[in-house]
This record gives structure tokens, sequence and C-alpha cells, in this order.
């Protein structure tokens, strides 16, 4: 889980809000987060680190389906299945965010990069 110190408005979001894109009704919008490690699910101790500052993916596949194994990381488990966030789970428009497959999901943001927030 980590929590939002920064994210973006997507054209995607756009479409969303205009109702031109479908989205599972209720859910949270917003895919393209970067924020600060609040907890860590089993077996990411050895990873990554509580307080660590990352960058998230917008899509968040799972790495080993049959998709996932053909380089088909957006279609994981079936059409446009790797983009969860706002799609079919919250997303990252919110104070804390809940990162599925976080193992293949984040990338550690390199010391000295800040964030912008001008
Ligand atoms: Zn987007
Ligand atoms: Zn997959």
């Amino acid at each position: 889980m980590i929590r939002v110190t920064a994210t973006t408005i997507c054209g995607t979001d756009v479409h969303i809000a205009k109702g031109e894109y479908p989205v599972r009704p209720g859910l949270i919008p917003g895919h393209e987060p970067v924020g600060v490690i609040e907890a860590l699910g089993p077996g990411l101790e050895d990873e990554l680190t509580i307080g660590q500052r990352v960058i998230v993916g917008a899509i968040t596949p799972c790495g080993q389906c049959f998709y996932c194994l053909n380089a088909a990381h957006a279609q994981c488990g079936g059409a446009l299945g790797g983009w969860r966030f706002g799609n079919t789970i919250n997303g990252a428009w919110a104070e804390y965010l809940l990162v599925p497959h976080a193992r293949a999901n984040l990338a550690v943001v390199p010391a000295g990069l800040t964030t912008n927030r001008s």
C-alpha cells in the first residue's frame, strides 16, 4: 500500500468522466501515481522497504498468466485486464492506494529526483 504523493489526470480519465469509456460504477479514478510505501504485503520485505518512494505503472499485470508470459501485459487475464486502477479496482486519486502484484508493478524513485508539484 502506498500513500499517494502525486498523480496525474490522463486523457483516459477525461473519457471516463464524459462517459465515453465505461468503467465499473463508483470506482475512484486515476492510474498514474507516485507515492511512499506505507505497508508491504507478505513476501515483499526482502525487495522493498516501508518509506521508499515509488512509481506505479498504469497497467498492473500479474506477470504470471498466459498473456503476461507472452509479453501482452495490458491484456493480463483477458482483454485490457492489465488496466485495473480506475477501471476494475479503485485508482490513484486517493490518499492511499493498494497496488496489485506489487513485485511486478513498483519501481523505486531514485534519490535526488524530486516530485514536481508546481
Ligand atoms: Zn492513462
Ligand atoms: Zn497476467
